[in-house]
């Protein structure tokens, strides 16, 4: 037989879009349309239902950046459509070709009731089937004129990111406002023609199938009258029933289609268009739900749905009806889908304890899936965490993006830094916005790492990000694909029911050990440093404000802000987004964020004050120093405060011979070369060098940094071959402290100061950069001479290792990694740490000099950078950063001073020393909260792991009456499988396994 293949294949592409497309809505008159523009930010839907609309014709200009218009479209049902499907046709000027990050729209009733929401792909009303004809339609549309930041050409710099910058050009045109009718024979032909016409490009042009598939399209494409699709549809539907009747193949890849609306809690937009995003969003869900009864929608992000109850209690309703049926899934169990590179212990912890909270206070539902499809990387903490947190798997397809290595995995056990291992799946569709489009469903297949042993897997279905999620159209596909040759199967299943059937058939699945790293974004640890610090500062002040008010509320009775801290906690929660602590977000955001992050620290020092003056006693008569690090300082014990003096500082200050000076406090003798370059640390008790030799530390290098794409997230490895040492120096002189050096550098246009100090054998860095550059990347350098094959950074709950080579692509790829408080690289016996106050990224990389065949090991910080887009501005301005460089550390060293660096001391007037609440008679165990228990029920809950990599056995004791004791998970649940442990005297005896994680909850 000739071959006709593209020939017919043309053909049905064209019939499709010019002939069978257009007849969906075979006929329609145009509805008259008004419009009030809201004067500033969203106004309540009263508000927006009650306004004095004006005329506005489809065409015209509307929508400044970032406004709210309120549209009234009004007209009547044509007498003689009688017995038809109407719906009216609410195009508010959509490009359909982005289903997201643009302007939106959410439909109201007159009397304020949600009907759904309008986005590009999704510009339906139904106003009836069939209709009377002579019905009178009135609805309103409060439309969001949200401007385009990520364009066709992507990553161009704009000052649209930010309402104060974006002007007030109108972005959008009106386009179709119409009442039409809807012919659903021919949109049910559309479908038929869209699946099997997906399908048979994916099958192979040798198959049989294809050509069955290839003739029956030809068949159906004959049985239509051009000129009259509309009665000639059901015919050409029935020449494709047998094609579509075939059922698959026996070993068909399974897939679980989940209905999903990937909303981002802030990125392109601000926080506050997010409520609206996701009210739009379960809009149309709770109403697709009532029209599609296989259908299944999970939401995670515990705060969405708290937007919803807060702010549209009508869309509410519907959401708890949709749960109740069991269709609506609450899913993920976290607060939000954070970053979990770089939350600290603590807030990860948080994440599950408020997310996983929200659902059982809301639906008594409890949440073993976490869904984190998008988030940039995981690190090798985060399994304990989900563990301790009740729940058992994971899911992210995220890890697909990574540039160079493919994950040898789609379903395995992922085993995390204290050898916990949670199952995880990631989606071989490899996306969070399946549209059950043909290639989608074919590349899962093809794709799927783990056939042969099993077979499931799941596709996230519907369009994210104000692409208001799941459409009918998608939901029609997915009926087709249940059961066809030739294809996967899909079928609508919940998150749990997916993992039952994947745990199930694969009952061995491999191990992968370790963080999963993501091989892009590794900038998301960079920019935007003032939203970092005030991640970090928030996570620091939140455990001083727990630990003391718990101490002020044991001792003296005072009340325990519960509802504060909570209300703190799910704030510094919400930052945590994926977009917001990366540093991904527009300008807006991160203004937004600054002040957020002010506002917190305002309240949480006030809590912080308030407990410890009601603890220090008599103001008069002297000062105590309180000390919330977890390991005992200056005499002070951890989570107690003493009347301890200062300790005087001991370092001397001299000039050095050959230029500069020399700071030596009988541990530690630094010397600072002329430059302001710190070309010796000589650790004195082990008579030790830390510096590489000819070598210098604290250096500043600047590289020019312009990735490919994603400026925000990227930094590419090529940024390494060019590199600026900044070693001229304007100032290098004594500071205003004693004992410190003050080296003060110019260059481009900013400017950078930094205070050299050291103190009880460290050497303290604290650095102010004033900056103002462009597309450029600040490292602060310390070649230090140390040999070692991998080198640690602190995580979750304990520290993982990375190679310090490039043996492997897998290695080579990790050149920006996160680290916590504390880097730590050792030889036996000898190692050297480097703390932080708030930086996140670094890079470690490994030489031989030639000098004396010795290993130079440069460990790197990174400061800041000075991406375009999405804030055209990002970083610009004053920026504050301590280092301190610890000669001589151990790996307990590192994780003592990281917390040192972090908690300074406090002092406060009074006289009343104040015992701790737990003390721990082992160092290597950390405390990591000390708190009252949420139920309010006055339990003490203290938290604490094992932080080096080893055993532990450890008495924790209570400096209260203690009248009972229980393991706990992290929502502070008695462990039912877990032994109350004995208490005697007050405490309790635990035998930690490397970086094990407890929680024990006392009753008072
Ligand atoms: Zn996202």
């Amino acid at each position: 037989m000739h071959d006709d293949r593209e020939l017919v294949e043309n053909r049905l592409k064209r019939v499709l879009d010019e002939r069978i497309r257009p007849a969906v809505y075979p006929a329609s008159v145009p509805l008259d349309v008004a419009v009030w523009h809201a004067p500033g930010e969203p106004v309540p839907v009263a508000e927006g239902l009650a306004s004095a609309p004006s005329p506005i014709a489809v065409g015209d200009a509307w929508g400044a950046p970032w406004g709210t218009s309120w549209f009234t479209v009004t007209g009547t049902v044509p007498a003689d459509w009688v017995g038809r499907t109407v719906e009216a046709i609410l195009d508010l000027g959509f490009d359909e070709n982005m289903p997201g990050f643009q302007c939106e729209g959410l439909v109201y009733r007159p009397d304020g009731s949600p009907v759904k929401g309008l986005n590009p792909r999704n510009q339906w009303v139904r106003v009836g089937a069939p209709v009377q004809g002579g019905e009178e339609v009135r609805l309103h549309i409060e439309a969001a004129s949200n401007p385009v930041i990520l364009d066709y050409h992507p990553f161009l710099p704009t000052r649209l990111g930010d309402k104060e910058t974006a002007g007030s050009e109108p972005q959008y045109r009106l386009a179709r406002m119409d009442l039409a009718i809807f012919d659903e024979t021919v949109w049910q032909l559309v479908i038929d023609l869209e699946v099997l016409g997906e399908l048979m490009a994916e099958l192979p042009v040798d198959g049989a199938r294809r050509w069955e598939l290839l003739r029956a399209v030809e068949r159906a494409l004959d049985a239509i009258d051009l000129q009259d699709v509309n009665g000639t549809a059901a015919a050409a539907r029935a020449e494709l029933a047998g094609v579509l009747a075939t059922p698959a193949t026996p070993s068909a890849h399974r897939i679980s289609a989940v209905g999903h609306a990937h909303i981002d809690s802030a990125w392109l937009w601000p926080l506050r268009e997010t409520v609206r995003k996701v009210a739009r969003t379960t809009s149309n869900m709770t109403a697709l739900l009532e029209d599609e009864p296989d259908f299944v929608f999970a939401m995670s992000q515990a705060q969405q749905w708290a937007w919803i109850k807060e702010h549209r209690p009508e869309v509410w309703a519907r959401v708890v009806k949709a749960v109740a049926e069991g269709r609506f899934v609450p899913t993920g169990g976290m607060w939000v889908e954070s970053d979990t590179n770089m939350p600290g212990s603590e807030a990860m912890a948080r994440q599950f304890v408020h997310g996983k909270r929200f659902f059982l206070d809301e639906f008594g539902v409890e949440n073993e899936e976490v869904w984190l499809p998008d988030t940039f990387g995981f690190a090798a903490g985060l399994p304990q965490i989900i563990k301790a947190a009740g729940s058992k798997r994971l899911l992210t397809q995220k890890i697909s993006w990574s540039q160079i290595n493919k994950f040898p995995h789609h379903t395995f056990l992922w085993e995390g830094v204290d050898g916990t291992r949670i199952f995880t799946h990631f989606p071989p569709v490899d996306t969070y916005n399946c549209s059950m489009k043909g290639s989608e469903i074919a590349h899962a297949a093809r794709n799927f790492k783990d056939k042969g042993v099993a077979r499931h897997s799941l596709a996230p279905t519907g369009w994210g990000d104000g692409g208001g999620g799941t459409t009918r159209e998608m939901i029609a596909k997915a009926a087709r694909l249940r059961d066809l040759e030739g294809s996967a199967t899909v079928v609508w299943e919940t998150p749990a029911e997916f993992f039952a059937k994947a745990e199930a058939e694969y009952p061995a699945p491999p191990v992968w050990v370790g963080e999963l790293y993501l091989e892009l974004h590794r900038a998301t640890l960079t920019s935007q440093a003032k939203t970092k610090q005030g991640n970090r500062r928030s996570e620091s002040l939140l455990r001083e404000a727990e630990l003391w008010a718990a101490t002020a509320a044991v001792r003296t009775g005072s009340d325990y802000p519960h509802e504060r801290l909570d209300r703190i906690w799910k704030t510094v929660l919400l930052h945590q987004f994926h977009d917001i602590l990366p540093g991904s977000s527009i300008a807006w955001v991160h203004r937004e964020a600054e002040k957020t992050y002010a506002a917190v620290a305002a309240e949480l020092n006030e809590i912080i004050d308030g407990a410890q003056r009601a603890l220090a006693g008599n103001p008069g008569s002297g000062e105590l120093v309180f000390n919330a690090a977890p390991h005992t300082r200056h005499g002070v014990p951890a989570g107690g405060a003493a009347a301890v003096p200062a300790p005087a500082l001991a370092a001397g200050l001299r000039t050095r011979g050959e230029g500069g000076y020399v700071l030596d406090d009988g541990l530690l003798r630094v010397e600072v070369d002329g430059r302001g370059l710190v070309v010796s640390a000589y650790d004195l008790r082990a008579e030790r060098e830390t510096v590489a030799p000819g070598q210098a530390a604290n250096l500043l290098q600047i590289h020019p940094d312009f990735p490919n794409m994603w400026d925000a997230w990227d930094v590419d490895q090529f940024y390494r071959n060019t590199v600026t040492d900044l070693v001229d120096a304007d100032e290098v002189a004594p500071g205003e402290e004693p004992g410190s050096v003050r080296v003060v550098r110019s260059f481009g246009a900013s400017r950078i100061t930094q205070i050299l100090i050291v103190e009880a054998g460290r050497l303290d860095i604290r650095t102010e950069v004033d900056w103002h550059e462009t597309e450029k990347f600040l490292k602060l350098a310390f070649p230090l001479d140390v040999h070692a094959d991998r080198y640690a950074s602190e995580s979750q709950y304990g520290h993982a290792f990375r190679a310090t080579h490039t043996n492997t692509s897998w290695e080579a790829a990790k050149f920006e990694a996160c680290n916590h408080k504390f880097v730590h690289v050792e030889e036996p016996d000898w190692g050297v740490a480097l703390v932080t106050d708030s930086t996140y990224g670094h890079d470690l990389t490994r030489t031989v000099r030639t000098s004396d065949s010795g290993t130079t090991t440069t460990l790197r910080v990174s400061l800041l950078r000075a991406p375009r887009f999405p804030d055209p501005e990002t970083d610009q301005g004053l920026h504050r950063f301590r280092h301190a460089l610890v000669p001589g550390a151990t790996i307990g060293d590192a994780v003592r001073e990281g917390w040192f660096l972090n908690l300074p001391e406090r002092r406060v007037p009074g006289d009343a020393e104040v015992a701790p609440l737990v003390t721990v008679d082992d160092d290597a165990v950390v405390v990591t909260a000390v708190k009252l228990a949420d139920d309010g029920s006055g339990d003490v809950v203290v938290r604490f792991h094992e932080s080096r990599g080893g055993r532990a056995r450890a008495r924790v004791s209570t400096g209260f009456a203690a009248t009972g004791a229980a393991v706990t998970d992290l929502l502070e649940r008695p462990l039912a499988d877990t032994a109350a442990p004995e208490l005697t005297d007050g405490s309790v005896a635990v035998a930690l396994r490397p970086f094990e994680l407890v929680t024990l909850r006392f009753s008072r």
